[in-house]
């Protein structure tokens, strides 16, 4: 590495300064910090920096959530019922990362939900829905109630196929008072349209000129083939990082629990357009997940699949040859869990990131790193063991887009936020992961709470990335490829902190202080 004295290189007397290479290195590398097999915590650890010589908005944060998708963001939200709904989804899909849908609901309804996910941005919307001419205007506004949109082509059969004759948009219905009235009476006819077969660019482009709301494409007998919507550019504008399928809809995530009756369930996800689904469970190294994995793998060999739980090599490798595309790791490190102490079984969270992603990093498997995250120096922790995304539940539990109301208690605004198997979760279905469907008594391996508003994840995830991207410039890697990199070749380099270190790294000898609230800080 050279740098560069003040001065041009090229004027007399220029010495460029050689970063001398240092032999004795201060700190261990994980491989020696690991091998003493100790359960270590991300808080039992700390990163040494390295040399900056780049600039903070040098830091790219792409990252493998699987074999086959990469995220902008590798953040990733939990299915659990306090933090993972379609709000969710869509918000984290819209800033790069990813959410997965949880299933303590019907098929229908996690399904439904799946379905918003992947109607909220559109390249060609191909299955448009359509209405015939003498439908009228409450069906547009029941339309309206279920999926959000109200702009309707007006096809002769009113399916999609047939003729297109109008179009209905907002404008041609906010103002009547009539609900009754047929919507060709209430149309639009004069039409711009583009024909089947053009680029994507071309018709954005068309729409642009055109100055309307949505382009029909139409083939050429005039029959309605699919159509371009002007929202879906401003959100592409708006969110350049969005993660998206190649017909440019958000990407979806689900969860589904190893039981035979789920494949019913997956069937219905994967027809509602999910990407990818986690297969749930608390300790996933089971011959039901594997009879899960193989059946999904070969009912639906393109679906990416997420395995999971696991905390040993041993463990990932079952999971890897049943057919697991990523690799899911935690047990017992969760904020609401009581796992660890209930059943003695589970791992340190460091230590089942570091050696899980060893092995999975031969196989070419990114493993998601789940549980344990509560600041942005725990996701660095976590991918720098190893991790390639990271899942997070408190994080976003308490946002605007997780599910819940918010209430009040002592002046502090609250959400509820619950372990899945929690005695509260269980009681409405939630303990799928945890128990066979036959047991009777039920030992509870999660808490139920509350936790602090904490604003909205459009707020939270560009502060979260933010504060990933000054940490890796203080480490001296401008990508997570990079991180990997360093971790391998022993550059990284860690040290173990005592409790006096950890006392000392968080803020202490304070009469008082405020601690700023995560997110909230200066996008608002
Ligand atoms: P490429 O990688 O250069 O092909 O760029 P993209 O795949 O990002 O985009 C191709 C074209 O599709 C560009 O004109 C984009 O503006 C447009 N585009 C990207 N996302 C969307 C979307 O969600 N909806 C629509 N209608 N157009 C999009
Ligand atoms: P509208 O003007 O009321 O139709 O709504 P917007 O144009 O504001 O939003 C429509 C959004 O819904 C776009 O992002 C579309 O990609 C998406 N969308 C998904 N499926 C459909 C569909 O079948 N019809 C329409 N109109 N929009 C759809
Ligand atoms: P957090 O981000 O809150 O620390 O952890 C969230 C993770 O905890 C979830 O992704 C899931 O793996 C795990 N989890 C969710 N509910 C429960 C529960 O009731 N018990 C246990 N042991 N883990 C849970």
């Amino acid at each position: 590495m050279v740098v560069p004295t003040t001065g041009s290189p090229t004027a007399p007397g220029f010495r460029p300064i050689r970063r001398r290479k240092v032999k004795a290195m201060d700190g261990v590398n994980a491989r020696e910090l690991f091998s003493a097999q100790r359960s270590l915590t991300y808080d039992d650890l700390i990163l040494l920096p390295g040399y900056i010589d780049f600039g903070v908005e040098d830091v790219d944060l792409p990252s493998r959530l699987t074999r086959e998708i990469s995220l902008a963001t590798p953040l990733c939200s939990s299915p659990m019922d306090t933090v993972t709904e379609s709000e969710m989804a869509i918000a984290l899909a819209l800033l790069g990362g990813i959410g997965f849908v949880h299933y303590n609901n019907s098929i229908e309804e996690q399904a439904r939900l799946v379905r918003r996910v992947k109607r909220f941005e559109n390249g060609f919307i191909t299955d448009p829905i359509t209405l015939g001419p003498d439908r009228t205007i409450a069906d547009i506004d029941a339309i309206r109630a279920r999926y959000g949109f109200s702009g309707i082509p007006i096809t002769d059969t009113g399916d999609l196929g047939g003729r297109l004759v109008g179009i209905v948009t907002n404008r041609d219905i906010d103002f009547e008072k009539d609900r009754s009235l047929s919507v060709s009476s209430v149309m639009t006819t004069d039409l711009v349209t583009a024909p089947q077969g053009i680029e994507l660019r071309e018709a954005n482009r068309i729409l642009r000129d055109s100055k309307k709301g949505k382009l029909p494409i139409v083939d050429g007998q005039g029959r309605l083939v699919a159509l371009v919507s002007r929202t879906d550019l401003k959100k592409n504008r708006d969110f350049p990082d969005s993660s998206k399928d190649s017909s440019k809809r958000l990407l979806a995530g689900a969860a589904l629990s190893t039981r035979p009756e789920d494949r019913e369930r997956l069937d219905a996800l994967v027809e509602a357009g999910v990407d990818v689904v986690v297969v749930d469970s608390a300790q996933g190294n089971s011959s039901y997940q594997v009879e899960m994995l193989k059946h999904i793998k070969s009912a639906h060999p393109d679906l990416q699949v997420i395995a999971g739980n696991v905390v040993t090599k041993r463990q990932c490798a079952t999971l890897i040859d049943a057919g697991a595309d990523g690799i899911r790791v935690g047990m017992g490190p969760g904020s609401i869990c009581t796992t660890q102490e209930t059943m003695a079984v589970g791992r340190g969270q460091a230590a089942a990131v570091y050696h899980c992603a060893l092995h999975c990093k031969e196989q070419g498997v990114p493993v998601l790193a789940d549980g344990g995250i509560r600041d942005i120096g725990h996701i660095v922790k976590a991918l720098s063991l190893g991790a390639s995304t990271v899942m997070m539940g408190l994080m976003f539990a308490g946002t605007a887009e997780a599910p819940g109301e918010y209430f009040y208690q002592n002046g502090v605004r609250l959400k509820r936020y619950r372990g899945m198997a929690s005695i509260e979760a269980m009681e409405s279905g939630g303990g799928k992961r945890y128990f066979a469907e036959q047991e009777k008594i039920k030992v509870a391996q999660g808490v139920s709470g509350m936790v602090v508003d904490k604003g909205s994840v459009r707020n939270l995830v560009p502060y979260l990335k933010q504060g990933l991207r000054h940490a890796l410039q203080d480490i001296g890697v401008r990508s997570i490829p990079a991180l990997h990199e360093s971790l391998a070749s022993g550059d990284l380099t860690f040290e173990l902190r005592t409790i006096s270190a950890q006392r000392e790294g968080g803020v202490h000898d304070m009469y008082s202080y405020e601690k700023p609230a995560l997110g909230a800080r200066d996008t608002q």
